[in-house]
This record gives C-alpha cells, structure tokens and sequence, in this order.
C-alpha cells in the first residue's frame, strides 16, 4: 500500500491478507467461485468458520471450557447481549468507567439489570486508569475496556476480582500475550487487530451461561450460537475469511509473542519521539499509555490543522483525533510495519524544528 496508514478502525491490514482475500472473492480456493457466492454451511465455508474459531483458541492458548463465537452487529451489540445474557432484572454487575466505549456499555447494562461502577476516571477526562477498584462479592461479573481506542490508555495490569472477569478487547486484542484463562468472556470488533469490519470475536467460558431466568430472544442467546457453532443463521462470510487470514498471518509471524514484541517497538519509538519535541504534548498518564492508540497534541492549537496538513501531503492519513475528543491520535495495529512509525517520527522532528519559534511566541 503507498498510504502511511494510521486509522483507528476500520484500519491497518497485512498486504498479504488484503492480497489473499481478494484472490478469494475472485475464485475462493481454486474452486471456481468466489467466498462471496458460497453457502455458509457448504464444506468450504464451514472450513474457513472452524479454522478461524480454532485459531482465536490457539492464539488465546484456551482450553475446550471456552467456546468461540463470530456474530453480527459489532462490539456495540455485545454491550447489550452481555446483560441480556448473564444479567437479571434484580442483579448486579460491575463496570470500569474508564472511557466512551465503557461508558456505553454501562448505558447498555442498565437497561437489564443493576450497575455498580467499579472504578471511574471521568475526574481526569479519562486520562489514566484507576489502579483501585471497588468490586462487590455478589456482582454477576465485572466488566472493563482493555484499551481505550478513543482517550489513547490501556490497562497493563489485569484486574483481580474474584468475580467473572469479561473485557471488550476490541483494540488491543492479539496485540500482546496476556493470561486470557482468566477472563469469563472476551468480545472484540473485528476491524481493528483481527480482520474487516462486519464481525465480533466473542470469547465465552461455558459455565457462565444458563444462570439467568430471563427469556432470551433466540438470535441473542450465546447458546443457541455456541449449539450451531457460529452457524445460527447466514455469518458475515467475507469479514470472517479476512479475519481467518489475518489470524493465519498472526501465527505464521510468530504469534502474540511477537505481536507483543512489535508493539513495544513501535509504542517505544513513538512516545520517545513525542517526548523529545516541543511542538507536541501526550494527552495521558505517562504509565497508562496504550501501545495501540497513542493521543497527543499540539502545545500551540493553532499548530494542529498545520500538522494534520503536513501529514496529508505526506501521505500520512488516520492522525486526527477522535470527533468526540479532539486533537490528535495515531493508531498502531498489528500489521503496521515500524517504518511507518519512524516515518512518522521523522515528520514529527521536522514540524517541531520548523515552528519551534512560533511556539515559544505564543507562549
Ligand atoms: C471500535 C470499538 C468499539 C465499537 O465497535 P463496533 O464494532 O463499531 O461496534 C467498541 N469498543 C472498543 C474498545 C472499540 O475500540
């Protein structure tokens, strides 16, 4: 691709996954027909639907207590389909409030059952993540955001509870080596680390479900998925083959392992450059930091339409911040090679030499 690409989501992929999945809409496998014009339940395609569920279990080294499921509608309808499954009228569950995406969740929950906030940054402008959390014994489970996308943090601690655990990893998710045994359920978008957009990772241990006296409506009840192995009506086909791909290369360049490895790498070379130069400010606790979404901004405003504007003539597009905050953000996922990062960098050097006086004027 000739674009530095640094959306937030849908975003990055491998080049050799876009290759691969548009040989695939062309003629899938060498069968003569494209992925897009196959039955879901032919052999071919509930190939590609096994494979990608057991690759999420290999990557996630998870045990046969978990099932995998790739459903419709987003990270936003797991807001909702959580609760609805694993949260009575007269229930609680607790919630960390940590940013926009939580904070939907929670609006999501409340509609089912009780919500005790756990831990909130809200204080700060979600800046940083509360390193204590109030979690009542008797609460259904406690949710969190491993990262947030919008506000640049990231938990780099996993909470203890004593509670099912379940996190929206949408952002972060196959990024590092993490313990996932110890989470109940885990659901991500697919679009940011693990595919197109068009279909959710979700992640359940069994034993979490059938303790509710709720009637479930049947396309929203995890049971009736993990019963017909993701198959319960007609997938999104195509933005699961990306996602199988995707997870296929993940492995074939050496896992989570790596993933981590890279990450760290690029984060490193990033937060280190945005730290030597006047121009630019991060726009949260230094130690809460997400490897993924990195938010900063220009000490002088004035400066960020300039910026954004160099970064467009240099090919540079994904850098502004999130409608709802502002400023500005880069997204490193997965497939973003550490030459886009320094790319980016050096750009960064060459804009805060260039207005270094400007600066100092205005202030
Ligand atoms: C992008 C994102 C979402 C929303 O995902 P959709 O697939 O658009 O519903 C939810 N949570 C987090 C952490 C995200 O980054």
């Amino acid at each position: 691709m000739s674009m530095y690409n640094f959306n937030s989501g849908p975003s990055i992929l491998p080049d050799e996954v876009l290759q691969q999945a548009s040989e695939g809409v062309l003629n899938f496998n060498n069968i003569g027909l494209s992925i897009l014009e196959i039955g879901h339940r032919s052999d071919w395609f509930v190939e590609v639907m096994e494979e990608a569920r057991s690759l999420v279990k290999e990557l996630m080294q998870l045990d046969d207590s978990y099932e995998v499921l790739y459903l419709h509608g987003g990270a936003t309808t797991q807001f909702m389909q959580v609760p609805i499954n694993l949260l009575d009228e007269n229930e609680t569950a607790a919630y960390c409030d940590n940013g926009i995406w939580g904070s939907k969740a929670i609006k999501e929950a409340k509609l089912f059952g009780n919500v005790h906030i756990a831990c909130s940054s809200k204080d700060q402008n979600h800046t940083y993540i509360p390193k204590e959390l109030s979690v009542p014994q008797h609460v259904n489970y406690l949710h969190y955001t491993t990262n947030n996308t919008v506000e640049g943090t990231q938990w780099h601690f996993i909470p203890q509870a004593n509670v099912p655990l379940i996190a929206d990893m949408s952002s972060d998710i196959f990024s590092r080596e993490i313990s996932f045994s110890e989470f109940s359920l885990i659901y991500a978008g697919a679009q940011k680390n693990a595919g197109a957009a068009g279909v959710t990772i979700v992640v359940i241990k069994k034993d979490i479900l059938g303790k509710i006296k709720r009637t479930i409506p049947s396309i929203l009840d995890y049971r009736n998925h993990i019963e017909a192995k993701s198959l319960l009506n007609t997938p999104p086909v195509f933005a699961v083959y990306v996602s199988m791909l995707t997870l296929r290369w993940i492995k074939k360049n050496g896992g989570l392992i790596e993933m981590e490895k890279r990450a760290n790498e690029r984060a490193d070379l990033f937060y280190e450059t945005l730290d030597s130069l006047d121009a630019f400010e991060g726009k949260v606790d230094r130690q809460d930091r997400s490897l993924m979404n990195a938010t900063f901004i220009t000490k002088n405003p004035e400066h960020e339409k300039l910026f954004l504007d160099e970064c467009k003539q240099n090919g540079m597009v994904g850098i502004k911040g999130h409608r709802s905050v502002g400023g500005l953000r880069v997204s490193m996922y997965n497939a973003m090679p550490i030459n886009t990062v320094q790319a980016l960098c050096d750009l960064m050097k060459d804009f805060s030499n260039k207005y270094a006086d400007a600066l100092y004027k205005t202030i």
